[in-house]
């Protein structure tokens, strides 16, 4: 595992500047998806190592330096920290690989976009003018609005993406001058624990960047209603997301949740009209739905597709994703890895049985896959599986499945793909596939999801927003709001000629 720093083994929390093990002396095995064995421990730890990260983050937020560090110093630590994930890529992308279950390569591309992120966050801040002059009416008024850390960050984040998602909370806290406890997913905790070793070496004072790994119900949920947390940023599933939200309101604290989706990919007849653009719509098609075994928030879950094309697409897909080369993530030439639990292997099974029993045609997929010498049979992995004939009354089309399950539906007019797009509770992100332009537009202007792409699924820019409508949640996350959310807005009006006022008489 990565670790320049002073860590010792399970001391995997850090406060105040120190690395810790738990303080009940906990620790946790983390497994390997692709065999269940466990290949790293770790500190798991309880609400009184809670206690202590925030009280560090606070002594560090309220008498420490780092919230009245100039924006361009900041904006050099964050830049020193890109520079070290570009020099660790290798290993952190290996790291994340083997935590997550991901492959290889998916790893080092989750690391290149954490090094973006942190790129991105300096740039915003160093070029910032530091306030905005209101004009008061009157020459003897000077109005400024500054903005101002929020203070101490609570910054919970999923297994899917450990890293990228801590980035994206981490990069924008530390670029506003906040203080931060994260507490990364209890089964995908290692790149995190890396990251702190990182912007310590980087520079960053004692006490500002503060980890404790262990569970949500504990951990989690302490941070989340801690009094001494001034805002809490979650990205994980709605139920938890619901309970962050619930307690985080009880102190009023400022909260952001990025959580579940349920993502249609709408494909229109006339993006098939040619071999060349219906191998390219199948293509996105398949990468859009099981990436990363289909555990992307955004994955396009729902294909929507025009009924005519319908039985020549879904024959396609389902020919190409039989193909799609199951392993561990470590070994050349998979593309897809395991699931990153039992459990979670578990709850795709069930959904696919319940869609099956709904009355879902299963194409492909729909099982276990066979062992072989890259997949050991004691490794979680599930097939791509499309399943057919679907409709919005099914379990499996209205909830987040979070596997390699694609539901397909279809429709005949424009106004009932968009219907059917936007029928779910969610709206992070969707898809639509149209060589019409004038189509495309209308309906990217309709759809009620954070993100929309035309004839394309997946992409993000660190520079533009991302965030979802409905259920999947509030705040947004990169792009200038994504800096917003770390900040408190303070206008200071300066009297430059003060008289008495004379409302009183006397
Ligand atoms: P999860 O909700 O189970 O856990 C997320 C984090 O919350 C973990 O660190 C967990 O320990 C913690 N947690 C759990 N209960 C808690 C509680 N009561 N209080 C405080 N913290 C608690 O989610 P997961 O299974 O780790 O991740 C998958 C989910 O994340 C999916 O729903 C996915 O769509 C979502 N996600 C969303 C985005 C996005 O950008 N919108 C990105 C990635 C993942």
């Amino acid at each position: 595992m990565v670790d320049r720093t002073e860590r010792q083994g399970q001391a995997t929390i850090h406060a105040g500047g120190e690395w810790l093990p738990a303080s009940s002396g906990a620790t946790r095995e983390i497994l390997d998806p692709a065999d269940a064995r466990p290949f790293a421990v770790v500190a798991e730890g309880d609400e009184k190592d809670a206690e202590k990260a925030v009280a560090a983050a606070r002594r560090a937020f309220d008498h420490g330096p780092w919230p009245h560090t100039p924006a361009a110093e900041r904006a050099a630590l964050l830049r020193r920290v890109a520079g070290l994930l570009v020099r660790d890529r290798e290993e952190l992308g290996l790291l994340e690989s083997r935590d997550a279950g991901k492959t290889v390569e998916e790893g080092r591309v989750d690391i290149d976009c954490v090094a973006d992120a942190f790129r991105y966050f300096a740039d915003l801040v160093a070029a910032e003018p530091p306030g905005r002059v209101v004009d008061a009416g009157s020459p003897d008024v000077h109005s400024v609005v500054v903005h101002e850390p929020v203070g101490v960050c609570a910054l919970i984040t999923p297994w899917n993406y450990p890293l990228l998602q801590a980035s994206w909370k981490i990069a924008p806290a530390l670029a506003a001058g906040n203080t931060f406890v994260v507490k990364p997913s209890e089964i995908t905790p290692l790149t995190t624990v890396a990251l702190i070793g990182l912007l310590i070496e980087a520079g960053l004072p004692a006490g500002v960047a503060n980890i404790v790994t262990g569970p949500g119900h504990t951990v989690g949920a302490r941070l989340a209603d801690h009094p001494g947390v001034d805002l809490v940023s979650f990205t994980g599933g709605l139920a938890s997301g619901t309970k962050v939200a619930r307690a985080a309101a009880a102190g009023v604290k400022k909260v952001a949740l990025e959580l579940g989706g349920k993502n249609p990919n709408v494909v229109f007849a006339d993006a098939c009209a040619t071999d060349e653009d219906f191998d390219t719509a199948v293509d996105q098609a398949l990468n859009a739905a099981f990436i990363h075994s289909g555990q992307v928030c955004s994955a396009g879950a729902r294909l929507i597709v025009e009924e005519s094309v319908r039985d020549r697409f879904v024959a396609e897909l389902a020919r190409r994703a039989q193909r799609i080369s199951l392993g561990r993530g470590t070994e050349e030439g998979v593309e897809c890895g395991p699931l990153v639990s039992e459990q979670q292997r578990a709850k795709v099974e069930a959904y696919v049985a319940s869609a099956l029993a709904e009355g879902a045609v299963l194409r492909c997929g729909g099982k276990r896959p066979e062992p072989s010498a890259r997949r050991p049979e004691s490794g979680w992995f599930y097939e791509p599986t499309v399943l057919d004939a679907c409709h919005r009354g099914m379990k499996v089309v209205r909830e987040e499945v979070f596997g390699p399950v694609l539901t397909v539906e279809t429709f005949r007019t424009e106004d009932e793909a968009v219907r059917l797009a936007n029928d779910t509770e969610y709206g992070l992100a969707g898809a639509v596939w149209t060589t019409d332009a004038g189509r495309a537009r209308r309906v990217a202007g309709r759809l009620r999801h954070g993100t929309v792409w035309i004839n394309d699924f997946h992409p993000y820019l660190p520079q533009a927003e991302w965030g979802g409508f409905g259920k999947s949640g509030t705040g947004r996350e990169l792009g200038p709001a994504g800096l917003a959310e770390y900040r408190e807005s303070k206008h200071v009006y300066q009297n430059l000629a003060p008289k008495p006022v004379r409302w009183f008489a006397g």
